[in-house]
């Protein structure tokens, strides 16, 4: 058993706060803990300590909660640090895709080659990215022995720029390699029989190994996408795991593209709306369409619209399910995803069933409570990937224990097509992020996107830089690259 500190900063987030919550209170291994819920926004805060505390009592869990505004008092003395804040939440980055769509970039200039998703930024990224920092920094004065478990994104440039410029223990934490659960689960496998490994950089990964009772899996694969393609539909937004991108993109690279990979390919999927929806399915035409973000912010809201409520209602029942059914029933959302938030809920509830978030099982299994077997981002030392520079951080399968964490080898190893094409200018982009960030160097930026297909001119470039740094949140952000008359 053991007695640890956890710091989980933005503890207020719609997407993870009550799944780590209901996780960590489900682990008997961290009976005793502390967990310390730090965010900027005390509202957030209020609402889910109060949850927080009153799941504990249901469940009779012994963990004890705090609530606090200084990052410092929650970092210090931690032994494990979640960061899951997003600086100026989803509002400041739908004013910055504003301001792209008026220049002419469909979606915002940050969604880009191998990078479509809609809350992962990589050119203007500078809070963000300064704010990772400034929490490793901390850390390496007040916790210098915790691990950092990066889960805010951009994950991939985050988690590199953190390992190459502190000492901090930084391992990034994603949720998107459970694509590989619903290809089992359509493919109607026993996922006990099957041997599965995925490899690549975070929303850039693959289906490397697929067997099934120790046969090639990927024959099975291929007669599903032979039967079943032509009458796929998507459920929900979320749900592109077989669309046609998906299988396009298998018959180029010559492996399935699993969970966010399949949003992340090139503008041959994402050029419109009307390529989206041909490639991704209608009506949304995938996740990072303006109708598929659209859908998943109203789930979010309704997310915090929901915790608000339970917290404010003292005599609610949080660990009784039929206590939610009215609840839900006055949503009047649509059938998705009332689906979705169901499914979410019941996953918090049950004693027996967990989030799927790997935060508790990495803690656990670090703190002596036994191996797990995880997929994670860290630095790809050996390499792990072949072809892949060993100072660049690799999502893979790892074992980890009280030692540590220890990869596994990649075999059958990525085609030469996706380490060639795909993760190569993947890779560009974040070393291109993340000079742009530690330089001030505003050319970088200005690079990324003459290389974009949506420019037109380099006065184009400008502008839509100038604006952007013009923002008033982006204030530091235009002084950092304002200063850098010339850093090459
Ligand atoms: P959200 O806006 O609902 O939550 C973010 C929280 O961070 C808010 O409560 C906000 O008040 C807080 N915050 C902002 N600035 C802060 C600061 N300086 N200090 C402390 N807290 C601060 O966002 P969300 O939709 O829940 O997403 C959170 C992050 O998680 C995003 O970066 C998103 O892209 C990422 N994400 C990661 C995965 C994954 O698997 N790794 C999956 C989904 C989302």
């Amino acid at each position: 058993m053991a007695t640890v500190k956890i710091c989980l900063i933005g503890a207020g987030s719609a997407v993870f706060s009550m799944r780590l919550v209901g996780d960590l209170c489900k682990e008997k291994s961290l009976a005793g803990s502390l967990v310390s819920l730090m965010d900027v926004d005390r509202e957030r805060l209020e609402v889910v300590y109060e949850l927080a505390d009153r799941y504990v009592k249901e469940l009779g869990a012994d963990l004890k909660f705090e609530k606090t505004t200084e990052l410092e008092k929650s970092i210090a003395d931690a032994n494990f640090v979640i960061n899951t804040a997003l600086v100026g939440g989803h509002q400041w980055m739908e004013e910055m895709r504003r301001v792209g769509e008026a220049n002419g970039y469909y979606r915002g200039i940050d969604s880009q080659e191998f990078n479509m998703v809609a809350d992962y930024n990589t050119i203007s990224n500078y809070n963000q990215l300064k704010f990772f920092l400034d929490v490793a920094k901390m850390m390496e004065k007040l916790a210098p022995k915790a691990w950092l478990l990066q889960t805010a994104n951009p994950v991939f440039e985050g988690t590199n720029l953190i390992a190459r410029t502190t000492d901090v223990k930084v391992v990034g934490f994603c949720h998107g390699f459970h694509g590989v659960f619903e290809i089992i689960e359509a493919l109607g496998l026993d996922p006990r029989k099957v041997d599965w490994q995925v490899a690549g950089f975070n929303h850039a990964i693959w289906l490397n190994r697929f067997l099934y009772e120790g046969k090639d899996g990927y024959k099975l694969i291929d007669e599903w996408v032979e039967s079943h393609s032509r009458e796929w539909r998507p459920n929900n937004p979320f749900d592109v795991q077989f669309s046609p991108a998906a299988i396009d993109m298998y018959r180029f690279y010559g492996l399935f593209p699993v969970g966010d990979t399949v949003r992340n390919g090139t503008w041959k999927y994402n050029r419109d709306i009307k390529t989206k929806k041909k490639w991704y399915g209608g009506p949304w035409g995938g996740v990072d369409s303006e109708l598929g973000w659209k859908w998943y912010e109203e789930q979010l809201t309704m997310v915090i619209k929901l915790l608000n409520l339970i917290a404010r209602e003292k005599s609610f029942k949080l660990l009784a399910l039929e206590s939610y059914e009215a609840l839900f029933e006055s949503l009047n959302l649509p059938e998705e995803a009332l689906d979705q938030i169901k499914r979410e809920a019941e996953s918090i509830i049950s004693p027996e069933k967990s989030s799927g978030e790997q935060h508790v099982p990495f803690i656990k299994a670090v703190t002596g409570g036994g191996e797990e077997r995880l997929v994670l981002n860290v630095l790809n030392h050996g390499p792990v990937i072949a072809d892949i520079p060993e100072d660049v951080v690799v999502e893979v399968p790892v074992t980890v224990d009280e030692n540590g964490i220890h990869p596994e080898k990649i075999d059958p190893p990525l085609t030469r097509r996706i380490t060639r094409f795909y993760l190569y200018p993947r890779m560009v982009r974040m070393e291109m992020a993340l000079e742009a960030f530690l330089t001030g160097d505003r050319h970088v930026l200005e690079e990324m996107l003459e290389r974009d297909p949506r420019t037109r001119s380099s006065e184009q470039v400008k502008k839509v830089l100038d604006e952007i740094m013009s923002l008033p949140f982006n204030e530091e952000m235009k002084k950092h690259y304002d200063s850098s008359s010339d850093k090459r």
